[in-house]
């Protein structure tokens, strides 16, 4: 492909893309059915109207790839009841705001009195911890390998700076565990997947290599441009007809096979594997990320742990279902009626990146 593509261009391949996507698809005789795992994926999908233009040959499906979405109730629950307390200050990025926890939310706590301070960084809530140093500040470090490096850096930068009212109420997850789990599922079918084009910047390609040649599902990590995920599908399809597994990069500019060492050191150095709770998939092995010993000073749970109980709560949010790919957010009987994102029932309808929000705003389903 030449560097810059006029529009008309653009438009040309993409056309011829999808022609030859269909084409090669249909000699496999069945509808193959890919993943993306990343809610950007699933935005820049929806944004594109790739799901429209594709051939019925192929399907995309969208897993758990937006980290607000995956934050299990118990977690949120956890978070509010730390927000509860006089002696607490929450730093949290915005959209965790309206998740809603097993019996209320942030934003119920925050009306109720609350300290909860939105930040756009992890390093900001260090400035809070400098401002109020009678408080606890807990900064809520919800995210995938992207965003882990960050908190870890806050939290030696916490260290360095001599920091001891700064902690975290950590839910970091990492994608290949949720990518085994999901192919461990039996109601779960995919082809291949569109490997989160973020999270390989900084974990490089070959974290995929176990989990992709274990199972034998396809993987191409791809941009967010249209035409990449086009040419990314397009990878896919082949493997499939070749009968091939294996992780390709169509993202190279910026994702290497090693990843950014630098990066995955300083996570590395505060974090370590844990399991983890996965919204509507439960515990997942060794799919989390919790501070090792070392900085256990840092971690609210070990310094300050609370007994929370989450109630089970009966609903007919499909989020569980609808983040492991096997319904689509319009067999949710509330998607589009009493869920809407000025109004969302579940994590999925509140964040940007969830796939409910993503149906809604680009019109599919209503
Ligand atoms: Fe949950 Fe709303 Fe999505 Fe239904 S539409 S699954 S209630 S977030």
């Amino acid at each position: 492909v030449k560097e810059k593509l006029t529009k008309a261009e653009e438009r040309a391949f993409a056309k011829e893309l999808v022609q030859k996507i269909g084409e090669l698809a249909a000699t496999t005789g069945r509808k193959l059915r890919f993943m993306e795992v990343c809610g950007t994926h699933t935005v820049a999908i929806f944004r594109a109207g790739l799901r429209q233009i594709l051939p019925d040959s192929v399907e995309l499906v969208s897993g758990p790839g937006c980290p607000v979405c995956v934050t299990p109730d118990d977690y949120m629950d956890k978070a509010i009841a730390y927000a509860q307390r006089d002696d607490v200050i929450i730093a949290t990025f915005g959209d965790m705001l309206k998740v809603p926890g097993s019996k209320s939310s942030l934003n119920e706590a925050k009306t109720n009195g609350a300290d909860i301070r939105i930040v756009y960084s992890p390093m900001d809530s260090i400035q809070i911890a400098k401002d109020n140093p009678d408080k606890k500040v807990i900064f809520l470090a919800v995210g995938f390998e992207t965003t882990a490096p960050t908190a870890a850096a806050t939290v030696l930068a916490a260290e360095q700076q001599g920091i001891t009212n700064l902690y975290m109420l950590s839910a970091q997850k990492l994608v290949p565990p949720v990518m085994e789990a999901l192919l461990n599922d039996e109601e779960v079918h995919v082809d291949g997947f569109i490997l989160p084009g973020h999270v390989s910047v900084v974990t490089g390609t070959s974290v995929y290599e176990p989990v992709i040649g274990k199972y034998h599902v396809p993987g191409v990590v791809t941009g967010f441009e249209p035409l990449q995920i086009l040419r990314g599908l397009y990878r896919l399809v082949q493997q499939v007809v070749n009968g091939e597994a294996k992780v390709e990069n169509e993202y190279t500019d910026v994702v290497k096979t090693e990843g950014n060492p630098v990066s995955m050191a300083i996570t590395n150095r505060v974090y370590e594997p844990c399991d983890t709770g996965w919204r509507g998939m439960g515990i997942v092995p060794l799919s989390g990320l919790k501070m090792k010993a070392e900085y256990a000073r840092f971690d609210i749970e070990q310094v300050l742990p609370l007994e929370v109980e989450t109630v089970v709560k009966k609903t007919a949010c499909r989020c569980g279902e609808v983040l492991r790919g096997i319904v689509t957010p319009k067999e949710c009987p509330l998607f589009a009626k009493a869920c809407v994102p000025t109004h969302a029932i579940g994590p999925c309808m509140v964040s940007v990146e969830g796939v409910c929000a993503a149906w809604y705003k680009y019109g599919q389903g209503r």
